[in-house]
């Protein structure tokens, strides 16, 4: 297999953020020395990082799936198709049957699936999961599609003119903005514009409402207004939280902006300290990223085993 040209560009976003605060050893893993561990000569090292870095947990899995429920949704209703609810959340739910199967049986480590997917940390680690949680987890899957179906969105969706329509879930390669020389990746679930000219930016959210998210957002109003030269100040950001039926909305002004700036900057100035070499992305020496003390992470991390810390993790 001819080796990647792909080279590790340094970017930020707001998970990239969040993975460096919680541990900085699990942040180097993900994005450093896990890098071409896809390759078939990689290290076996490096490629058990790769593998166990794409693994999810029950619940973010579930919100991937209802988040490409949606997606697949809106572009339909774009494209003037018509959608059946019901066969939306047959359709999720069998998905979810598969994913299970192909998890539980650790075909990660052996087969390619789909991109979207590649299995559970619960099933790599044994993690005891009782079969009510698992249908649990399902039952979040089908609330939040049904209370979707029944709520404003789709007949706001269908109700948009083509040109009201920005964006759906456009992906990683598509939805990135500069900041400060510094590529961030943004990927809003849905934008659009009013009839009234206001742009909206839309967040789904499977979890319980909390705090946290306004910075997420306050990203996502900023690419929009880069790339469709939006003025920032009309962006109007929306939080939906689907299992729970309610809407946040998130102030975007001048100084939410400069708080969002100032932390990114702040955040960027940290990562970058623990480069040897900033113009290639070249890291530190792994000392350089101390394991956090936090043991309830490391219960929650893919990175266990690797990291010396499987054991610990068991007793939390
Ligand atoms: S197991 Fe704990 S210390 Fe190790 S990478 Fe994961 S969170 Fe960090």
């Amino acid at each position: 297999m001819a080796r990647s040209n792909f080279t590790n560009d340094f970017s930020w976003s707001k998970s990239r953020h969040d993975k460096f605060q919680e541990c900085p050893r699990a942040y180097y893993f993900y994005y450093y020395r896990s890098w071409g561990g896809w390759e078939a000569r990689a290290e076996p090292e490096v490629r058990e990082l790769y593998v166990l870095k794409k693994l999810s947990n029950r619940y973010s899995w579930a919100g991937s799936v209802v988040h490409d429920a949606i997606r697949d949704v809106l572009l339909d209703w774009r494209a003037g198709r018509a959608v059946d609810g019901t066969k939306v959340e047959e359709q999720a739910l069998q998905l979810m049957r598969d994913d299970f199967r192909y998890s539980q049986g650790k075909g990660f480590w052996t087969q390619k699936y789909r991109k979207a997917f590649s299995g559970l940390v619960e099933h790599e680690y044994g993690e005891q999961v009782t079969n009510e949680e698992w249908r649990q987890n399902a039952d979040t899957v089908r609330t939040a599609l049904r209370w979707f179906f029944d709520s404003r969105w789709p007949e706001l969706a269908r109700g948009l003119k083509p040109d009201q329509w920005l964006e759906v879930d456009a992906g990683a390669s598509f939805s990135t903005f500069t900041l400060d020389g510094v590529k961030v990746f943004a990927i809003p679930d849905f934008a659009y514009v009013e009839a009234d000219g206001t742009p909206v930016v839309v967040d789904w959210k499977t979890g319980k409402v909390r705090d946290g998210y306004d910075e997420q957002v306050l990203g996502y109003s900023l690419y929009l207004s880069q790339r469709y030269g939006l003025p920032l100040e009309k962006v109007r950001a929306s939080l939906v939280y689907l299992n729970e039926g309610q809407e946040q909305h998130v102030r975007v002004d001048v100084e939410a902006m400069e708080g969002f700036k100032a932390r990114f900057t702040e955040s960027v100035a940290r990562m970058r300290e623990l480069l040897a070499d900033p113009a290639t992305n070249t890291p530190r020496d792994a000392s350089a990223f101390p394991p956090t003390e936090d043991s309830t992470a490391c219960a929650r991390c893919v990175f266990r085993r690797p990291c010396g810390r499987e054991a610990a993790a068991k007793e939390v």
